[in-house]
């Protein structure tokens, strides 16, 4: 990356914007951190560009879920009717998520909607029909989208910034939210960070298909056809763990299976994987007959082999000249496990648009601000993802047996009830204070506290 800026030369001086002038501002990915950005910064009178090197990044994923915190910013969109569309098609007649040990016996329920109120925000469904209604609502606000090419490169001066795309083209703008996920190229040409990635050990199989008719057969799988009511099934067992999901009487299925792997450290989301491997360790583990017939009923060519990869909290997320800043996976890789990957890129998207709007053009105050509103929550539920795999891996089952509340799924109310939109509004002008001023702290004690602690997560 070129850049004219020296780190924390700017206490948030709009350098060179003129007030009253659109901000311009360059998103690259189209995952939810970025779909959200352009969306919210679009609804805001920025003007947007997209960029995803994708073609149609529909075309990947089995099931992606979004929960109360994510769901307030999408009902906000058209009056509600984003949300709605997504309703349409995602998970909304489960009452349980059943938790059982992997030989069967089941250990607790867990009530799929925490509060009444949460139905209209929790979203649970294929993520690439969800990633859809986004995209198609994008369009539909008139967003400039550019798909099928990659960020190369990103530029930094005093007062514009960019970026290269891969057949040389250079887009200049105001400002760069780069959410470009896990893999992030910003990581290492904005914050010159080597992708410091570890192999967290673990590894996913995931399945995502439409029940088949020996799958609407088979005796033990009948409970996944009901068309009143969605399944989610969860199994425990060594160093593992299943959760299957049906919804719109079988119309839609889900599996994925949690395992130890130590093999490599490959990421990709269309890495084709056996059935024979998965039933591998569904019998040397010893799950039972019933997770062992949703994975043999899997139409061929349906599982993919997904390299779990934990990846550090970075120190910051902001470029030197604190015109581009990372978002989503790229600045906080959430493991599967914490539940809140897609839900905290929503959150860090909406924030920063909230502050590029109050700060008028002064890109350097508005994502100082943004990130200081961000950092902490999102490092609490990044961590979270290695505790709660504990929890459920490594908790002994006379402890569950004892305590089975211990295994819920980890959804505390200073997560699920948090208001990214309100908590940016009613914080930009105090934490942009800070900034003007020159508050000395590390970013840590700058931020806003982060609301709550793990054990608020596990224990609601
Ligand atoms: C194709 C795909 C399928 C997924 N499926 C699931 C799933 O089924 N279940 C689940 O829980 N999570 C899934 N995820 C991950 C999940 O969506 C994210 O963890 C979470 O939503 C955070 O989103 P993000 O936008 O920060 O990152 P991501 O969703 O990873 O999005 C990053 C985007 O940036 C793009 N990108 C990367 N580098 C560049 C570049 N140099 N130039 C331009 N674009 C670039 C990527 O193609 C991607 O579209 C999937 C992610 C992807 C990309």
């Amino acid at each position: 990356m070129s850049t004219a800026t020296p780190r924390n030369s700017s206490n948030g001086t709009n350098g060179g914007h003129s007030p009253g002038k659109r901000v311009k501002v360059i998103v690259v990915g189209a995952g939810f951190a970025g779909m959200t950005a352009v969306i919210e910064c679009q609804r805001r009178g920025m003007d947007v560009i997209l960029v995803e090197k994708y073609t149609n990044s529909a075309e990947y994923g089995d099931i992606i879920d979004f929960f109360a915190n994510a769901g307030r910013i999408v009902d906000a969109w058209d009056n509600g009717k984003v949300a709605d569309r997504l309703l349409d098609i995602c998970i909304t007649k489960a009452k349980w998520m059943q938790m059982l040990k992997h030989t069967g016996e089941a250990v607790h329920r867990d009530p799929w909607y925490l509060k009444p109120e949460h139905f209209r925000y929790q979203y649970a469904g294929q993520r690439g029909a969800m990633w859809k209604i986004f995209r198609d609502y994008a369009e539909e606000l008139g967003v400039e989208m550019h798909f099928g090419v990659g960020v190369v490169d990103y530029f930094e001066t005093v007062d514009e910034t960019g970026v290269v795309l891969a057949d040389g083209t250079r887009i200049t703008g105001d400002c760069v939210l780069a959410g470009d996920g896990p893999k992030s190229l910003a990581r290492q040409k904005v914050l010159k960070l080597e992708d410091k990635k570890t192999n967290s050990g673990y590894a996913i199989f995931r399945s995502y298909f439409e029940a088949t008719e020996e799958f609407r057969e088979h005796p033990l799988l009948q409970e996944y056809l009901n068309p009143d009511e969605d399944t989610i099934k969860f199994w425990i067992g060594p160093d593992s763990h299943m959760l299957a999901y049906s919804w719109q009487g079988g119309s839609k299925v889900v599996w994925v299976f949690f395992h130890p792997d130590k093999e490599d450290i490959g990421e990709s989301w269309s890495e084709s994987a056996d059935k024979s491997s998965v039933l591998n360790y569904i019998d040397s583990i010893g799950f039972n007959d019933e997770c062992r017939a949703i994975v043999e009923l899997t139409p061929p060519g349906r599982v993919i082999d997904f390299k779990l990869v934990w990846r550090d909290p970075l120190e910051t997320w902001l470029s030197p000249g604190s015109r581009i800043a990372l978002i989503g996976d790229a600045a906080h890789c959430h493991l599967p496990t914490s539940g809140q990957g897609g839900s905290q890129a929503m959150e860090d998207a909406a924030t920063a648009a909230i502050c590029l709007e109050k700060a008028k053009g002064d890109v350097p105050l508005a994502l100082k601000v943004m990130e200081r509103i961000r950092f902490n929550r999102s490092h609490i539920t990044h961590q979270a993802g290695m505790q709660i795999r504990d929890i459920w891996h490594q908790n002994p089952w006379e402890h569950v047996e004892h305590d089975p509340e211990k295994i819920a799924l980890a959804r505390g109310d200073w997560i699920l009830d948090f208001d990214a939109v309100k908590t940016a509004e009613e914080n930009f002008e105090r934490l942009a204070e800070d900034v003007r001023s020159g508050k000395k702290g590390t970013l840590p004690e700058l931020s806003l506290p982060a609301g709550g602690v793990y054990d608020d997560i596990r224990n609601k």
